[in-house]
């Protein structure tokens, strides 16, 4: 079956039991070296936000008064939560005939543009507020505002609003006593409640709430009641500058269960548009048809076709905006000389809209603020950017002019406001000390502080003088442009100094590093601590930098993590000079010459080689197909690993290359396949479980005859551990028919059956724990026990895997698995590197920490983008939950990622432990080299340019600065998998230099043979 020499060749390397104390200093010490990193890469996580994403949101910038005496007096909002433009513009007369017959007839429309991210919150602040948040704080919480801003709510005389609890309480707490709200329970949000009544029952919800409310007012008006009001502030509802919000949340539940192209949504659209018109009806029959409300419709973000939102997809950024009523135009024709072309926005597909005879109109998202309160005839909320979009106004010249002259007005505001909390706080430090210094801040040369008195004034001159178009289109929209970048030149002022810092920062990191790892015998951290002699020539000029730093920083008034991100890079380039000079004075040198030991090519190849390799990296986060070329690499990388030129070399070990390369070109193939997400194959989720069976017995069998004194077949067989037979032939059999069970169910639309959901869990939960019960009680002191663990936990890992895979990816893992076991094989082969290791780290270990890095790499990006958070899709997590219910998806989906990660860390735990490489050197080595990658991503982010470059550059450096965290944190569960122990008390450890002892026992592998 198997033929004797190549099971000779795949032997492995056996240990043999010795001194531990070594082993025992590096979990010493590990602690304080995976603590550092922890904070160091917090620290960068944190930093990007303060370099490139700080808040827009600044306090005390004057309100400008609207004194226009507007044809509306009430506004009514509908927010379509999760509606594209797309699906909505596409409906036909009679599938939306209110809303469409305005928009032909009636009112003005077109597409607003939102940000990233796509999501409900910063959607309705952008809509409702002007203003868009910054992620930062998004992540602080999406129900309490981080900060309070104004909004157009808050500008009301008084709002009334119903929808949501995720939504409506945003707004109402920053109003106070100006707006009140009604929201159903966040209980019926959920889908289980939905399946009898649909999600559209949230939506009549709203409607059945504000008829009530009519109603009810109506009956008070009726009968003329005064005294307390109910609560409901009703004595308002006559006055101008009030507000009606209605949030219909269904279309987003619809979209997120159905998709935007099922029928069920369609429908959903049909809902609203009925249930706008019955609204309308009613504010028009209780105001008696007056003439005076304006009407606006629009949605906080898009949707996918796959149902979701997040990420800056054409579906998901582009919205509806149609709005009419009191104050608006009617539709002008497309070919008309008033009608802009929209070309400062985004294309947009309108091929099948049937709208192309009307003029359409685009807008920032932002834009529909200021929009809103012009036409209610309240003021600007103060924090808004947005531009007033005069194709919605149907308003004369006069007014048209002093409403453009109050937008820009009200943004020079808060960039006179923002230029002065700058410049101010460096002048006005304390008590005029430093008022003989220069002044450190340095004005926007485009927009000089004295040219923002004069612009206004002439623009006021203009206007009385009757020249409204001229001061409209040449001097207002100048004066809006201005002082929108004066507004960003002060938001980003910092950014210069926060972004050097950092570099610095990551430089020193990167370098403290490598000189740690290069150090000879003593370990990084006792070096570590401020210790030691300290030397007047070398750490006063440290102390003097720190203090010049800390200085300039407290008379900039500076936040307090500015002082982190300035000193940082201080401290660690002192600690690297620290450990140089340290050590040349101990008369112990860094081990340069392992840089350069007999190899073929020379430490400058090997720098530039790497150079090479951290850039692939990086260039895979935009094009993965590059992964398949650094594969087809890694598959020829095994030629040049015969370190001491051993002419028997590739004869001897002609498997374990084969294997290795074949297993990198299947894996290779991976990231050209399309990205997962969109499609459901249950044939490739079985094929995938076929393939494990195969790979678990053959591999099984292998290493039974790989194991020392393994005698006959049925013998070694026999002695297996019984756990991988109970995976193999239990486990991932029962795995793979529950599968075919429920998505057999799926296929008949019966959804998730109980006993197949309760299967999935129990099979998940008792596969992930099976790898902590290991057997110790035999054969313990050899790495045939390391293997075997390894294939364990790459089995256990396969079964929740597979029911949470909809695609190839079940395949994906099963290369992966053959890939890090034949990875670990080749690695364990050359046992003369354990005679001849006198020295810490070698430029194996660096190749070895550069392949686990890929690895890492290829199985985040090997079946799918998740760069982008909207390639995730709710069908993977179908056989695990039945409701909808964010958390726990997120976090099977977070789980699902990580499966992958977990097999790459074990197996480079399992060469760590396999070869005693001290894994704390080698886990500095790995650091280094995504600190390098994570240095051009800091450089890459963008706050500029095309939004879904904006999010997609900051999710790069989050993704990667967030993998080297989880990568700890996995280093440290795979150590608890494979422990120590496995292979007995204990074994010598490279560290220990001088005293390393040849671990091999070549007399027990003479016995085998
Ligand atoms: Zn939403
Ligand atoms: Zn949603």
């Amino acid at each position: 079956m198997v033929c004797s020499k190549c099971l000779e060749q795949l032997k492995l390397p056996e240990l043999v039991n010795s001194s531990n104390s070594e082993i025992n200093s590096f979990s010493r010490h590990k602690m304080k070296i995976i603590f550092l990193s922890f904070a160091v890469h917090v620290v960068f996580l944190v930093s990007v936000f303060d370099i490139y994403f700080t808040t827009p949101v600044i306090h005390g910038i004057p309100e400008q008064i609207n004194s226009l005496s507007t044809p509306a007096k009430r506004l009514v909002l509908f927010v379509a939560d999760g509606m594209r433009a797309d699906t909505f513009f596409r409906l036909s007369k009679t599938e939306a005939p209110f809303l469409r017959n305005i928009i032909e007839k009636r009112g003005t429309w077109g597409v607003s543009h939102t940000r990233v991210p796509t999501e409900s919150r910063p959607g309705h602040v952008a809509v409702i507020a002007g203003l868009y948040e910054d992620p930062s704080a998004i992540m602080k919480g999406w129900k309490e505002n981080p900060v309070e801003f104004d909004s157009v709510f808050n500008r009301s005389t008084y709002t009334w609003a119903w929808g949501s609890p995720d939504i409506l309480p945003m707004f109402s707490k920053a109003c106070g006593n100006r707006m009140w709200i009604e929201t159903y329970s966040p209980e019926d949000q959920d889908f289980s409640g939905g399946k009898e009544r649909g999600p559209s029952w949230l939506d009549e919800w709203v409607y059945d709430r504000f008829k009530s409310f009519i109603e009810y007012v109506g009956r008070k008006i009726n009968k003329n009641e005064e005294g307390p009001d109910g609560g409901h502030q009703w004595g308002y509802i006559q006055d101008s500058g009030i507000v009606f919000f209605l949030h219909l949340l269904a279309s987003d539940t619809a979209g997120h269960i159905f998709k935007p192209h099922s029928r069920e949504y369609q429908e959903n659209v049909n809902m609203i548009d009925s249930g706008i018109r019955y609204v309308v009806n009613l504010v028009e029959s209780f105001y008696d048809n007056d003439g005076r409300t304006a009407y606006v419709f629009t949605s906080d973000h898009g949707m996918t076709d796959w149902g979701s939102h997040g990420a800056g997809d054409d579906s998901e950024t582009q919205t509806p905006l149609v709005i009419w009523g009191a104050g608006v135009p009617q539709p002008i024709a497309a070919d008309s000389h008033r009608c802009d072309k929209n070309k400062n926005f985004p294309n947009v597909n309108d091929e099948q809209w049937n709208l192309s005879h009307l003029c359409r109109n685009d807008v920032w998202q932002a834009d529909i603020a200021p929009l809103m309160s012009t036409l209610v005839g309240t003021s600007i909320p103060v924090n808004s950017v947005g531009y007033l979009r005069r194709a919605y106004l149907n308003f004369s010249q006069k007014e048209l002019a002093e409403a453009s002259f109050m937008n820009a007005r009200q943004i020079l505001a808060q960039h006179t406001r923002r230029r002065f909390l700058i410049e101010q706080r460096q002048r006005s430090w304390s008590g005029g000390i430093f008022d003989y210094l220069p002044s450190f801040y340095r004005a926007s040369k485009s927009f000089p502080p004295e040219e923002e008195e004069s612009r206004v004034e002439t623009i006021r001159y203009l206007i009385d003088k009757g020249h409204y178009e001229k001061a409209v289109i040449a001097e207002c929209d100048e004066l809006f442009e201005l002082a929108l970048h004066g507004l960003e030149y002060h938001h980003r002022y910092h950014r210069p100094l926060l972004l050097a810092s950092l570099s610095f920062a990551f430089l020193g990191w990167i370098s403290l590093l490598i000189v740690a790892v290069l150090h000879p015998d003593t370990s990084y951290s006792e070096n570590h601590q401020f210790q030691g002699k300290f030397l007047l020539s070398r750490d006063s000029i440290f102390v003097l930098l720190a203090a010049v730093a800390w200085l300039y920083l407290f008379i900039l008034h500076a936040p307090l993590q500015y002082y982190i991100y300035c000193l940082l890079p201080v401290a660690l380039w002192w600690q690297v000079v620290k450990l140089l000079t340290d050590q040349r004075k101990t008369n112990t040198r860094i081990s340069w010459k392992l840089l350069s030991m007999k190899q073929l090519l020379s430490p400058t190849l090997y720098v530039a080689a790497y150079a090479v390799g951290i850039e692939i990296l990086v260039i895979s986060f935009f094009h993965r197909w590059i992964l398949s070329l650094g594969m087809l690499g890694l598959a020829c990388s095994s030629f040049i690993t015969n370190k001491h030129n051993d002419p028997n070399y590739y004869s001897r070990n002609a498997m374990k290359i084969l294997l290795w390369s074949t297993s990198c070109f299947i894996l290779g193939i991976f990231p050209l396949t399309p990205v997962i997400g969109k499609d459901v194959n249950s044939m490739l989720v079985m094929t995938a479980g076929w393939l494990f069976i195969l790979l678990g017995i053959l591999s099984t069998v292998l290493l039974a005859r790989m194991r020392p004194r393994s005698g006959n077949l049925i013998d070694s067989l026999k002695r297996l551990p019984h756990r991988i037979w109970f995976q193999l032939l239990v486990l991932i059999p029962l795995a793979m028919w529950n599968i075919s069970k429920a998505d057999q169910s799926f296929v008949d639309k019966e959804g998730l059956p109980l006993f197949c959901q309760t299967l999935t869990w129990i099979l998940s939960g008792s596969s992930l724990g099976l790898p902590l019960l290991m057997e110790h009680h035999w054969h313990k002191s050899n790495s045939y026990m390391v293997m075997n663990q390894l294939m364990s936990i790459c089995l256990s890992v396969a079964v929740p895997f597979l029911l949470l895979s909809v695609n190839h990816e079940g395949i994906f893992l099963f290369a992966l698995a053959l890939n890090v076991h034949s990875w670990v094989l080749l690695e364990t082969t050359d046992q003369q590197e354990f005679e001849s290791k006198k020295s810490n780290v070698t430029m194996d270990d660096f190749r070895r920490a550069y392949i686990f890095i890929f690895l890492i790499i290829t199985s985040f990006f090997g079946t799918g983008n998740v760069a982008s958070i909207n390639s995730f899709d709710p069908a993977w997590v179908r056989r695990f939950l039945s409701i909808f219910s964010p958390h726990a998806m997120g976090a099977l989906i977070l789980a699902k990622t990580c499966f992958p990660f977990l097999i790459v860390s074990c197996a480079f735990r399992a060469i760590n432990l396999i070869l005693k490489v001290p894994p704390k050197q080698l886990f500095l080595v790995v650091l280094a080299f995504s600190d390098a990658a994570g240095l051009h991503f800091l450089h890459l982010v963008k706050d500029k340019g095309s939004w879904l470059d904006i999010g997609s550059s900051l999710s790069h450096f989050v993704i990667l600065e967030t993998m080297v965290l989880f990568l700890l944190i996995l280093y440290g569960l795979s150590c608890i998998l494979i422990p120590h122990k496995i292979l007995s008390i204990s074994s010598t450890s490279r560290l220990s230099s001088s005293s390393v002892k040849v671990t091999v026992n070549y007399s027990d592998r003479r016995k085998e043979r």
